[in-house]
């Protein structure tokens, strides 16, 4: 592995995984944030992750105090950069707030250093000319709870360098991810790719009022062999997402159908506090949701 010090910009949710994930598998991680204030609140919001270690992955006391230790803070972007190998950049996912950063990344830090976006929405084309350095930028997207859900989608787009774009793939493996190269630019990448048709369809069959979610689900688990229906996945992603993205496409397409379904997921769901698994109960109720009994596939 060629990279030693990696530099994570942004210390909000996936960037405070990004960067303890990074130095639990021993990699140098300079954290940079805004200002001094933000700063104390990564310190917080890293260190508590170390619980989730000893828990979800039984890693030791030693390990994760090893791992926190390797992390340094910093608000001073020059300072975060003067050894990185790679920044992740993890910043808000606004255009203009990710381009004056480019902007000025790309003046401080050594010419070598590779710049990755993290962004799940946006492609990475539209800030390749901020860099000034398009061949050295890529995304490198993770899923939250990185530690649990651990694929690392890498996207070059059209003027990324093949050898930086296979650094990231060996990079991405290092930190314990399941490395999942994209050759070309895709808005969602692979994984929104698949999901959100899917989740789509299944809700249209509901809102047609074709089927219950329960049939529904289980015609998708008998007929693939997939663990989870589409409405099993529904609840882990949180019904709130789940309208809020629905209420977006009501409002972009003016198609009816998705107002309905916004509207049934605010009246049947969200009102009454079935906001998935989160809460103990969405289309399914938890611990013990039907899906799993044995008699559901029957
Ligand atoms: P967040 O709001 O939790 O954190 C953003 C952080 O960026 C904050 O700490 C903020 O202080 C900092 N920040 C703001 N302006 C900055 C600047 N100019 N320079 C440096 N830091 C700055 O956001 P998040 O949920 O961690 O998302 C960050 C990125 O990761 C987005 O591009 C998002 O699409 C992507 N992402 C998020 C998730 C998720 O589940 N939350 C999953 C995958 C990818």
């Amino acid at each position: 592995m060629d990279f030693k010090n990696i530099t994570v910009a942004g210390s909000g949710v996936l960037g405070s995984q990004i960067a303890f994930q990074t130095a639990f598998k021993g990699f140098n991680v300079s954290v940079y944030d805004i200002n001094d204030e933000v700063i104390g609140q990564a310190k917080e919001r890293i260190a508590k992750l170390k619980q989730r270690y000893l828990e979800d992955l039984k890693a030791t006391q030693d390990e994760v105090d090893q791992a926190y230790n390797r992390i340094s803070f910093y608000s001073d972007l020059a300072n975060s950069v003067t050894d990185a190998d790679l920044v992740i950049e993890a910043i808000p996912e606004v255009v203009q707030i990710k381009v004056d950063f480019y902007e000025k990344l790309g003046k401080v830090a050594p010419a070598e250093t590779i710049f990755a976006t993290n962004s799940s929405t946006l492609l990475p084309s539209q800030f390749a000319e901020s860099t000034g350095r398009p061949e050295r930028f890529l995304a490198l997207h993770f899923a939250n709870e990185i530690w649990k859900n651990n694929t690392a989608e890498i996207m070059k787009h059209p003027g990324t360098n093949t050898e930086v774009f296979d650094k990231v793939i060996d990079f991405a493996k290092a930190i314990g991810m399941v490395a999942l190269p994209l050759h070309k630019e895709q808005p969602g990448y692979i994984l929104n790719s698949l999901l959100v048709p899917l989740l789509d369809a299944a809700q249209m069959l509901l809102v047609k009022e074709v089927a219950d979610p329960e049939t529904i689900d289980k015609t998708w688990m008998v007929g693939t062999g997939a663990p989870l229906g589409p409405f099993a996945i529904l609840d882990v992603v949180g019904i709130k997402t789940a309208y809020n993205i629905t209420q977006a496409k009501a409002e972009k397409t003016g198609d009816p159908a998705f107002k309905k379904l916004a509207e049934l997921l605010k009246t049947e769901y969200i009102d009454k506090g079935k906001l998935g698994r989160e809460t103990g109960e969405g289309f399914y109720t938890y611990p013990n949701p039907n899906f799993l009994n044995p008699d559901f596939l029957k």
